[in-house]
């Protein structure tokens, strides 16, 4: 991104009215400092006012701070980075911190370093912003899904009778780097056979048999922007109840892609696929939340669930991700990355929702 990006994301942060009776912001959560600034390196705090931008990192990230932090001035300490806060804070009277990130035990560090100063909790103003992303982050987005289906093409082969889940999550794995993602946006999932009823379950030493499906979940990472995409994909011919499961979730997340336009309150599409999954019969089955945003973080707002306050707005990106898990049988998940564009629902993810392996 070019550097003017990060200098109007720290003005439109002061847009927000939790701010206006504040001298400065201490950013101490590294997703948000890294949104802010640039800085990509695991050690950092920021500490923001109206006009200026103090950036405080260790000595292993010297030339590093040079080359990635935008527009402000770069404190390389030596040790423990708060005390280094001090001579900055002395004449503010409140400054906000992140009550999201941080430990009691840093809130408490805070306290010591001038006991007249007010430090005021500020939740979720940094993550408003990042809700909705820029034409950027959405080419970033789009790449690390793009990616991911690659990869997931590149694994069909491999999925057959004795393969073990752990042999997919490693050529997943390693299917990603070599395509060019930073890494795997998580630890790839894949379950089969009654494991299938887990949707977070870890790959085990478990191989697959003719007739099972096995569900597959993972995604890419892209300048630090992650995609998530799940298919399930049955072993030789899919048995009637995967078919039927599989259209009933297809059918799920076109109702859902349907109802998405700007203004739309997120909870109303988790409840367009729950009662398309209970119509079908299989509502006591769908056990999680519709979707989750996407973008420096795999799991951001907005949150599609059913006590979702969050509603859609253009430049969302998010995920449809309906599944029908069914204890001690199995089950399958579809999950799709979409954003809102300006004339409607766009998918991120454009790889074949069916569940029949290519050579089947
Ligand atoms: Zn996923
Ligand atoms: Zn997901």
């Amino acid at each position: 991104m070019g550097g003017g990006g990060y200098t109007v994301r720290r003005q439109r942060l002061w847009e927000n009215s939790a701010l206006q009776s504040l001298d400065a912001l201490l950013i101490t959560s590294g997703v948000n400092c890294r949104y802010l600034c640039g800085f990509t390196g695991s050690s950092s705090i920021l500490l923001l006012t109206p006009r200026r931008a103090h950036f405080f990192s260790d000595g292993r990230y010297r030339e590093q701070s040079q080359t990635e932090v935008v527009d402000a001035e770069i404190h390389i300490v030596d040790g423990p980075l708060l005390p280094a806060l001090k001579p900055l804070v002395g004449t503010s009277s409140a400054i906000g911190f992140e009550s999201d990130h941080l430990t009691v035990a840093t809130r408490t560090q805070l306290s010591e370093l001038s006991p007249r100063l007010n430090w005021v909790p500020v939740s979720g103003v940094v993550e408003a912003l990042r809700l909705v992303k820029d034409e950027g982050e959405i080419a970033l987005i789009s790449e690390a899904a793009d990616l991911a289906c690659a990869v997931l093409g590149d694994t069909l082969d491999l999925i057959g009778e004795g393969t073990s889940e752990l042999a997919i999550a490693a050529a997943l794995e390693s299917g990603l780097r070599l395509r060019g993602s930073e890494g795997g946006a998580f630890e790839p999932i894949v379950v089969s056979g009654p494991r299938g009823a887990c949707p977070h379950g870890r790959p085990a030493d478990r191989h697959l048999a003719e007739g099972e499906a096995v569900t597959i979940d993972f995604g890419a990472v892209r300048g630090g922007y992650h995609s998530d995409i799940t298919r399930s994909f049955c072993v030789g011919q899919p048995t009637p109840i995967v078919r039927e499961w599989a259209e009933v979730l297809t059918r799920a997340i076109e109702a859902v892609l349907d109802r998405t336009e700007a203004g739309c309150p997120c909870q109303e599409l988790d409840a367009v696929a729950r009662q398309v999954i209970d119509a079908a019969g299989f509502g006591d089955y769908f056990v999680h939340s519709l979707g989750h945003g996407l973008g420096l973080e795999v799991h951001e707002g907005p949150r599609l669930s059913r006590t979702s306050s969050d509603s859609l707005a253009v430049g969302m990106v998010f995920t449809i991700e309906p599944g029908i898990y069914v204890p001690e049988k199995g089950g399958i998940r579809i999950e799709e990355d979409v954003v809102l564009a300006p004339d409607g629902p766009q998918l991120l993810t454009s790889f074949p929702r069916t569940v029949t392996l290519p050579q089947s």
